[in-house]
C-alpha cells in the first residue's frame, strides 16, 4: 500500500485517539494518528516542573478506579497506582480557618447530589442550579465545586446529563502523572505529530484527509477532536455535517486550570490536604497541599474564574491564588511559596477547554455526537461517551468502541 493510503486515520492523539490506535494495531490494520500537537496525549499531560516534580496539568486523577482501565494502562507500564484517598471525600483533610465548616460542607454538597440522583427518570430536564436548596447557605461553595468538576457554572450545566455521569466514587492517581500513562500508549504507534487535520471529504470512494502535510486517503476515519474543536471547525466535513457541529456546540467544553506552585515550608501542611480560597464566593480556587507528599501546591479553578485567570498567565494566576492563601494564612504564606506552572486550556488551541458538560436539554447530543457517519466516519473522545464523559477513560472506552465499529465496517465493506 503506497505511504499514505491506510484502512484507518485516527485525528487526534489523546486518550481516545491513542486507544483506538492500539486497537487498530493489535488487530493488523494500517493505520495512522494525526496530531496537531508535537506531543501525545492530548488533555492528559504530565510536565516536570522547575523543583523536579512531576505534575498533571490535564487529567490527575483515576475516577472510578476499580474499574478504570487506564489503571491497568499505568501498571503495564510499571507506573506506580497509588489509592490513597482524595481530600475532596474527607472533611478532616481540611485546613485553614474554613476547616471547622467541612462537614457542614460535605453534608449540603451530599444532599445536593442526592437532589439530582433521585430526579424521576421523566423528569423534563433543567440547569443544575434549579436543584439548589433555596435556604443553603453554602450554595455558593457548591456552584464553584461544579465549576471544578463541569468546568461551568450550575446555570450553565444539564442536570440530566450529570445524572447520568457514572461515579463509584473510588478516586486514584499515578504518581509518575497519569498524562504520563496516556502519553505511554503512544510507544511504538504510528503517529504524526505537529500535522494537524484541516478537512476530511467523504465525497470520493476513499476518504481524503487534509494536512499542512499534504492529503492522506482512508477507507475510514477516526475523528477524536475536542467538542469545542469540532463546533469551531464548521468546514472540517466536506459535505458539511451541521448535525456534528450543533451537537458539539450543545457540548461545550467547560473550563478548569491548575496552578502548580513550591510549598518551600511543606511541615506546615498534612500531606494531600486542602483548603477553598473563599467559602462564601463561587469564583475561588481549592488548594491542595503536598499531593502526594510533593513539596507543591496545587490550585485548581474552574469556569468564569479561570476564564479570566488564564488573561494574566503564570504571574495573574498565582497573584489571584497568593491573594486567597494569604487571606486564609496571613501575610507571612507570601514567603512560603512560588509559582511553577500554569497551563490555560481555553486558550489552547487544540483543546479550546477542559472536558465537556452538556446545556440542559442536550444530554441526548452525546449520542448525535458519536453517531456514526456513512459507516466510515466514526467518532470518539470524552464528550461522546454518555456514562463517563469528562474523563479520561471514558475518551479511551470510546476510542477503543470506535476502533472497533471501524473493523466491523471494513469487514462488511470487503464482503
Ligand atoms: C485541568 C484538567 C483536569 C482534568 N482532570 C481529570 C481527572 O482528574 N480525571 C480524568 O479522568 N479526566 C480529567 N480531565 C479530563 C481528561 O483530561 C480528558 O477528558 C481526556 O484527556 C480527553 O481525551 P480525548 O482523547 O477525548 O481528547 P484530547 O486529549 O483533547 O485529544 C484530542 C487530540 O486532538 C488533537 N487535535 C486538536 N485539533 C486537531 C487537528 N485539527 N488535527 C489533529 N489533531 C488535533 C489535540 O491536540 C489532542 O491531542 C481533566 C482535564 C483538564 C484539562
Amino acid at each position: 500500500m503506497p505511504h499514505d493510503e491506510f484502512d484507518v486515520v485516527v485525528v487526534g492523539a489523546g486518550a481516545a485517539g491513542l486507544a483506538a490506535a492500539r486497537r487498530l494495531g493489535a488487530n493488523g490494520l494500517s493505520h495512522i494518528v494525526l496530531e496537531a500537537r508535537d506531543r501525545p496525549g492530548g488533555r492528559a499531560w504530565t510536565v516536570r516542573l522547575a523543583n523536579g516534580e512531576a505534575a498533571d496539568l490535564g487529567c490527575g486523577w483515576l475516577h472510578s478506579a476499580e474499574t478504570n482501565p487506564l489503571a491497568g494502562v499505568a501498571e503495564s507500564q510499571a507506573l506506580t497506582v497509588d489509592k490513597s484517598p482524595p481530600p475532596w471525600g474527607r472533611a478532616a483533610a481540611q485546613v485553614g480557618p474554613h476547616r471547622e465548616r467541612a462537614g457542614a460542607f460535605m453534608e449540603a454538597i451530599g444532599r445536593f447530589r442526592e437532589r439530582v440522583e433521585t430526579r424521576p427518570a421523566d423528569a423534563p430536564d433543567v440547569a443544575c442550579s434549579a436543584l439548589l436548596a433555596p435556604d443553603e447557605p453554602l450554595n455558593p461553595l457548591i456552584d464553584a465545586v461544579s465549576t471544578y468538576y463541569s468546568g461551568a457554572e450550575l446555570e450553565k450545566v444539564s442536570a440530566v446529563d450529570l445524572q447520568a455521569y457514572e461515579d463509584s466514587g473510588v478516586n486514584w492517581r499515578v504518581r509518575e502523572g497519569l498524562g504520563a500513562a496516556v502519553a505511554g500508549l503512544a510507544r511504538g504507534a504510528a503517529i504524526r505529530y505537529s500535522c494537524p487535520v484541516r478537512a476530511i471529504d467523504r465525497r470520493g470512494a476513499r476518504l481524503s484527509i487534509e494536512t499542512d502535510g499534504g492529503t492522506l486517503t482512508a477507507a475510514a476515519a477516526i475523528v477524536t477532536l475536542p467538542s469545542d474543536v469540532i463546533a469551531a471547525s464548521p468546514d472540517l466535513f466536506r459535505p458539511a455535517l451541521p448535525e456534528k457541529t450543533e451537537a458539539a456546540s450543545r457540548l461545550p467544553l467547560g473550563l478548569a486550570d491548575k496552578l502548580y506552585m513550591e510549598l518551600l515550608a511543606p511541615g506546615d501542611f498534612p500531606v494531600d490536604s486542602r483548603a477553598f480560597g473563599d467559602m462564601g464566593r463561587r469564583a475561588t480556587g481549592a488548594y491542595q497541599f503536598r499531593p502526594l507528599g510533593r513539596p507543591l501546591v496545587e490550585g485548581y479553578f474552574g469556569g468564569e474564574l479561570a476564564q479570566s485567570l488564564e488573561r494574566g498567565g503564570l504571574a495573574g494566576a498565582f497573584d489571584f491564588a497568593l491573594g486567597e492563601l494569604v487571606g486564609l494564612f496571613g501575610g507571612d504564606f507570601r514567603r512560603a511559596v512560588r509559582p511553577l506552572a500554569f497551563h490555560g486550556w481555553r486558550s489552547d488551541p487544540f483543546a479550546m477547554g477542559a472536558y465537556s458538560y452538556a446545556r440542559p436539554g442536550f444530554a441526548g447530543s452525546r449520542l448525535t455526537l458519536a453517531a456514526a457517519v456513512d459507516d466510515r466516519l466514526f467518532f470518539a473522545g470524552e464528550a461522546c461517551s454518555p456514562l463517563s464523559y469528562s474523563t479520561a477513560h471514558g475518551a479511551y472506552l470510546t476510542g477503543r468502541a470506535a476502533a472497533e465499529a471501524a473493523m466491523r465496517a471494513l469487514r462488511r465493506g470487503a464482503r
